[in-house]
């Protein structure tokens, strides 16, 4: 990435995770004309494989360049060459204009509209964000403030490099600053006892900074059940998680649940909860000092200004428009959250129209979230507005909330709550929920642990188990925000980045709705 800035051109994050026919899209929506190359594996070499010079050849790639596999030697001088080049006055940014564009990340496609000329039937959502010089600048200056990064600090960077929680959060934020990454992921996925050996092994360097989405969270507390064999090892463990000085959640809800989980089990802070997204980087955050509020994501970031704007409805009031999300628990919203700022990104590549419908006569972009803030102040966002916001009999209702009431139920291990139509409500909640095995994988709801009585034999009548949930949601959420459909899975598919497409599961769920 430094490199293509030093020769003034921009760069595209890929991953070897893509389909070839995703890696295809985004060449050619980029115009990409050299492509830097790392060879799979292990395996070192010094031409690119015949399929992969083919994909890049069809999408009129002119050159790929193999890059050879990082050694480790190399990352101290890097950190040193970095904090010379910023002693001297100059930075990363070197030479470029800060209108610039320096960076082209592709959304992951979950809740986008079809372009109008779709390059791919199977990603047709795909779009690229461009962000600047400047743009990736403020958001490190921002982040950097709130979080106090420091040059000392050394993050396990665990996270896919084509988001931007990988790249800018967690690896453009530390060289800004000059501080060290290690990196935990070979590009395979996290793995949690990876982590683990490596935080609680004392001959190496201490891990000061990690961040995760929720899904990693929940892995390394089912991983660290495992480590009660080696005695000992789980007070290691959670000596390394009580040295981590910030541990932050975001890209997806951090359940409560999970939050609590983390502490009970690991004796480690409340994770610290953000909300950004790719178009505008971090937004709100929960503060390094301070009072976390698991289930809120905090307050505007330095430098960002937010508004939410509440949907008007004709010959309505302010009391009945809060009572249709029920209780009027809010001090502000619910309505759709819109940033401005100067980390926001410069415009979608390739699709003016789309830039200019994102923003409002403001300057604001339209987030395309639904969120509100509570009594206390913290904004609390309750998701998508066009897939986890839905109207059920004149009441909106937010998905995310169902989740996290469905989350606490002892037997629940993940939860996805879309919307269906419906003829005499307009939509209801659909809850689509994969059960505890009963294999004590660190949950029991309050993280107890205690995998030792395992019940695998025990028979789930679905009726019940439907019935007892439904009871469960009864106690604590209004009639009809509880879900009237329950459908049990194996496990709900998610992204590299922990997330649902709700879309794509409430399609195959439930085949012959829309
Ligand atoms: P696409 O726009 O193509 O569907 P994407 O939105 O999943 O892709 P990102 O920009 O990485 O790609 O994700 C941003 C979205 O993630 C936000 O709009 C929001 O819906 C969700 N999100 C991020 N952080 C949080 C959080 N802490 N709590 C709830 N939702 C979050
Ligand atoms: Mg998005």
């Amino acid at each position: 990435m430094h490199a293509t800035w030093m020769n003034g051109a921009i760069a595209v994050p890929l991953a070897t995770s893509h389909a070839a026919e995703e890696t295809t899209h985004v060449l050619r929506d980029a115009g990409v004309r050299v492509v830097a190359h790392a060879p799979g594996g292990a395996a070192s070499s010094d031409d690119v494989d015949d399929a992969s010079a083919r994909l890049y050849a069809n999408a009129g790639v002119a050159a790929a360049v193999v890059v050879p596999p990082f050694d480790d030697r190399d990352r101290d001088d890097a950190r040193h060459a970095r904090r010379d080049d910023r002693d001297a006055g100059s930075s990363v940014w070197i030479d470029n204009a800060p209108s610039d564009p320096a960076l082209i990340i592709y959304t992951s496609g979950t809740t986008g509209k079809p372009k109008a000329r779709p390059i791919s039937r199977r990603f047709p959502y795909d779009r690229g964000a461009t962000h600047t010089h400047a743009s990736l600048a403020a958001q490190c200056d921002s982040l950097a403030a709130a979080w106090e990064w420091r040059d000392d600090d050394l993050i396990y960077h665990a996270l896919p490099l084509h988001h931007i929680h990988g790249i800018v959060n967690a690896w453009m934020c530390a060289h800004y600053v000059g501080a060290r990454v290690e990196f935990g992921g070979d590009g395979a996925g996290f793995s949690p006892r990876r982590f683990w050996s490596r935080t609680r092994d004392a001959s190496e360097p201490r891990i000061t900074v990690f961040m995760g989405v929720p899904t990693m969270y929940v892995m390394l507390l089912r991983t660290l059940t495992a480590l009660d064999r080696t005695p000992g090892a789980r007070e290691t463990a959670t000596e390394a998680v009580k040295a981590l000085r910030l541990t932050v959640s975001g890209s997806a809800a951090c359940p409560v649940p999970t939050q609590t989980a983390w502490r009970e089990t690991t004796g480690g802070d409340v994770l610290l909860e953000r909300y950004g997204m790719t178009e505008i980087g971090m937004a709100l955050s929960n503060p390094l000092r301070g009072t976390r509020t698991p289930g809120a994501v905090g307050t505007p970031l330095p430098g960002v200004e937010v508004k939410i704007v509440e949907e008007e409805r004709a010959g309505e009031d302010e009391e009945e428009r809060r009572g249709v999300y029920g209780g009027g628990e809010y001090a502000r919203g619910p309505g759709e959250l819109l940033v401005r700022g100067p980390g926001v990104f410069d415009g979608y590549w390739n699709d003016p129209e789309k830039t200019r419908d994102s923003f409002d006569d403001e300057g604001y972009f339209r987030t395309g979230d639904t969120a509100a803030v509570t009594r206390e102040g913290a904004y609390v966002i309750l998701g998508r507005t066009s897939v986890d916001v839905f109207n059920t009999g004149g009441h909106k209702v937010s998905a995310l909330e169902i989740e996290a009431k469905l989350l606490e139920h002892p037997e629940v291990r993940e939860v996805a709550v879309v919307g269906l139509p419906d003829d005499a409500y307009g939509e209801i909640a659909a809850a689509i929920v994969v059960l505890r095995d009963g294999d004590g994988d660190g949950g029991d709801g309050g993280g107890g642990g205690g995998g030792e009585n395992v019940d695998v034999a025990r028979v789930v009548d679905v009726g019940e188990r439907e019935r007892d949930l439904r009871a469960f949601c009864a106690k604590d959420l209004a009639s009809h925000k509880v879900p009237r459909t329950f459908v049990f899975a194996e496990k709900i598919p998610r992204n590299a980045m922990g997330k649902v497409n709700k879309k794509t599961l409430r399609k195959t769920m439930f085949p012959t709705v829309d």
